[in-house]
């Protein structure tokens, strides 16, 4: 897996995230400049694709696809479409590249401008696809006798979510209001959640319709990329309402995506096989190729006026469920898919305390706070800022996802207040 050099130097630094293998894709903007477009980072710049392509630079289709600010018109062009994008910007982007010269009124820095979320999202589903994030939360809410549910290990267990929830890296998370029940209590009050946690998650992004079901190999092809997702959660409230039918206004609050989608397609050298199969899985679900990713994943918590602390270390192959095999499984049914549909690959915990994916387990229900840098925590504090990182690493270079952040604000006085 060679370095692909790029003119730009930036972009051959080792320890930078966004080589010429990369080619992450988001929507920009500059202050005092046009308003938001298709960009491509590429070392220290953004790409401005939307004007590349007006320039008769880009040619993707026999129309223009990227004059919207958002990628899901290139997603619908379907994957020659996105192999001709990438073979393109590799060769006016790679060194000694003679189209140099009309490329760089295009390029923009980074540290300038502000990111938006790079596609309209469809529709959202989450799944909870990590065994041993599902232990480790059976085993608090049931007790290590039940812990998987006897359905786990046959169907990627999911939940529709609100594609209205998804917000870019950066957005403020306000702390919701909620049911919530005491231990000792059958009544429930309306209150803020003291439990507002974080879950570390991959999101897929599909980038071609289902017109009903769908092999897991179909499915791969299907997916044009990744982002990291947080899937914010009261657990107070998600604990009172969660039975019989699953996660509601627990999950509706915020899912913060970052800024990049990295298509599959850089992601290609960092294919790895599905972990051990507990029990065999169903033929329409079988593994039929390396479809899980070795993403390295981290979780950063910094507390107002306080240095950021690394609380979690994992690997996006500690999933269980490929994000193919949670898309078949999606179309069984007859369920449409749709070109900007997400889904969150469930929290990615991995069998050390330390590879944990929430705070949820971090702490063990709030049994064992964790100790960042002086403070301690059970759960989010206002103030609190979250942060995921993730990177595919190869020996000359990485494949970054960018930061996906965002900080947690006090919960309003009175959420009914006119
Ligand atoms: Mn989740």
């Amino acid at each position: 897996m060679p370095l692909i050099r790029s003119w730009i130097a930036a972009a051959n630094a080792p320890g930078c995230p966004f080589p010429l293998n990369n080619l992450p894709l988001g929507v920009f903007t500059h202050p005092n400049r046009y308003g938001a477009r298709c960009g491509v980072a590429i070392g220290d710049q953004i790409l401005d694709a939307t004007g590349l392509e007006s320039a008769g630079l880009l040619r993707l289709s026999d129309r223009p696809v990227l004059a919207a600010p958002s990628w899901n018109a290139l997603m619908a062009c379907g994957p020659r479409a996105w192999g001709d994008l990438r073979a393109q910007l590799t060769t006016l982007l790679q060194a000694d590249a003679p189209e140099r010269a009309s490329v760089e009124p295009f390029l923009h820095p980074m540290d300038a401008a502000d990111l938006h979320l790079p596609f309209s999202v469809a529709e959202y589903t989450d799944f909870y696809a990590s065994l041993h994030h599902a232990t480790n939360v059976g085993t608090m809410f049931r007790g290590a006798e039940n812990a998987l549910p006897p359905n786990w290990l046959h169907i990627p267990i999911g939940y529709n979510g609100r594609a209205s929830s998804v917000v870019v890296s950066g957005t403020d998370i306000r702390r919701p209001w909620g049911q919530l029940k005491g231990r000792d209590t059958q009544t429930p009050h309306f209150a803020p959640s003291a439990r507002f946690d974080l879950e570390l998650e991959l999101g897929a992004i599909v980038g071609q319709p289902s017109q009903g079901p769908i092999t897991v190999a179909e499915a791969d092809d299907m997916i044009f990329g990744y982002v990291l997702l947080n899937d914010w959660s009261a657990r107070d409230i998600q604990a009172w309402e969660y039975q019989p039918l699953g996660p509601f206004q627990a999950k509706s609050t915020a899912t913060t995506l970052s800024p990049w989608i990295v298509m599959r397609a850089a992601l290609e050298p960092f294919r790895v096989a599905a972990p051990r199969r507990v029990l065999p899985l169903l033929p329409h679900l079988a593994d039929c190729g390396p479809m899980h990713y070795d993403i390295a994943l981290d979780v950063v918590l910094e507390a107002e006026g306080r240095p950021p602390v690394t609380i979690s270390r994992t690997n996006a192959r500690e999933l269980y469920y490929s994000a193919a095999q949670q898309l078949a499984h999606h179309t069984t049914s007859g369920c449409l898919m749709r070109v900007g549909d997400l889904l969150g690959s469930g929290t990615i915990s991995g069998p050390q305390a330390g590879n944990r994916g929430s705070l949820l387990e971090l702490s063990w229900g709030g049994e064992t706070p964790i100790d960042i840098g002086g403070v301690s925590r059970s759960f989010l504090e206002d103030g609190d800022t979250v942060t995921l990182r993730g990177a595919a690493m190869a020996d000359e270079y990485q494949i970054g996802f960018g930061p996906c952040s965002g900080r947690v604000l006090p919960a309003l006085k009175d959420p009914y207040a006119r």
